[in-house]
């Protein structure tokens, strides 16, 4: 049986390439700062980003969370969307370990804050209030149908936080994916911020890692956080090692799975109780709701599973597919037929 796992670009598998540079990565002691690899690999990334320096970690979750930490003391303030995945999915790690206040604004469709609401949001000087210190913006927005947001109204966010002595932590997760689509730099899209993480062990298939860009003083506060978390690694340049192959052999061919998942979103846009969006497929991932109210996303899931077809379940009427480096157009066609048959015969 075919196997078409859309679930999510993190199943991605080291490449060989990345196995080879594993195999015969030069390594030390990281916490002393004597792996070479891993030294290498945030050069890279500070260089890729247009910051001071970078930090290598082991998830995305730890690279916000560090960010956090070093941004806000107890008790102050973060405004974040109400779709990002540091508020949903990261355990509110920022209040549960670091007494974080987070601020929700709601997110647009696009993903972006409405520059209004952020300016508002923003605590005077009041006896009464917590101290506003960090905006938290996503890019690509994973909530927000991977959407790409773009240099302009990055740039806006960073102006209005500057106006306000307030940072901004850029969630690049999938930073690569905007770029890619943009068809600009990386580094364009975070000029005006303080920090910024992303993946490695997403599209661009690295077994585990996450950098945290930033200045030399807000990294070397950032190491200290890492090492506070329990995030300190000894020989880890066998993993910065797939991950400099993963920032210099991956980045371009995003741009197919982009092209793969708009092919997929064409193939569902004509199945009758599905509501796809081809047009807001701009980069990796495809989210379907089901409008038919019989049919919940978890039965049609396992449906799918069994003909091994794999969608990640994102809410009850709600699906998400994404492509990757495994994934090619005749796997998205497949996908595709599947699940227009699965829904007829619903
Ligand atoms: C995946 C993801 C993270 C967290 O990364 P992990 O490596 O899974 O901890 C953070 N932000 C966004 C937008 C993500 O998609």
């Amino acid at each position: 049986m075919r196997n078409v796992d859309l679930r999510s670009d993190t199943v991605t598998r080291p490449t060989r390439a990345m196995r080879r540079a594993m195999a015969e990565a030069e390594v030390g002691d990281d916490v002393f700062g004597e792996d070479p690899t891993i030294n290498r690999l945030e050069e890279m990334a500070a260089e890729r980003m247009g910051k001071e320096a970078a930090l290598f970690v082991v998830s995305g979750t730890m690279a916000n969370l560090v960010s956090l930490l070093v941004h806000c003391g107890r008790g102050d303030e973060v405004i974040l969307g109400n779709r990002s995945h540091t508020f949903l999915y990261e355990q509110g790690g920022c209040a549960g370990l670091g007494g974080i206040h987070p601020r929700t604004l709601p997110n647009n469709p696009d993903g972006t804050l409405d520059l209004h609401d952020i300016e508002a949001a923003i605590r005077p000087d009041n006896i009464h209030f917590p101290r506003t210190r960090l905006i938290v913006l996503e890019n690509t927005h994973n909530r927000c149908g991977g959407n790409p947001l773009g240099p302009g109204y990055m740039n806006k966010v960073g102006e209005i936080a500057r106006r306000n002595r307030v940072r901004v932590h850029v969630d690049g997760a999938r930073i690569f994916n905007a770029a890619v689509s943009l068809c600009v730099d990386a580094s364009e899209l975070v000029s005006q911020a303080d920090s910024v993480s992303f993946c490695l062990s997403k599209g661009l298939a690295a077994p585990v890692g996450s950098l945290v860009c930033g200045d030399a003083d807000f990294i070397q506060e950032a190491r200290r956080a890492r090492k506070l978390v329990g995030g300190g690694m000894r020989q880890a340049g066998i993993l910065a090692a797939a991950s400099i192959v993963a920032l210099t052999e991956m980045v371009d061919r995003l741009a197919e799975d982009h092209e793969n998942a708009r092919a997929l979103a064409e193939g569902l846009a004509g199945i009758g109780s599905l509501s796809v969006d081809p047009d807001g497929t701009r980069t990796n991932m495809v989210y379907i709701t089901i409008r038919d109210e019989r049919i919940s996303s978890y039965d049609l899931a396992e449906r799918l599973r069994v003909k091994g077809v794999l969608l990640l379940p994102t809410g009850p009427y709600e699906l998400r597919a994404v492509t990757h480096y495994h994934i090619t157009a005749g796997d998205v066609d497949h996908a595709a037929s599947v699940i227009r048959n699965e829904i007829s015969n619903a």
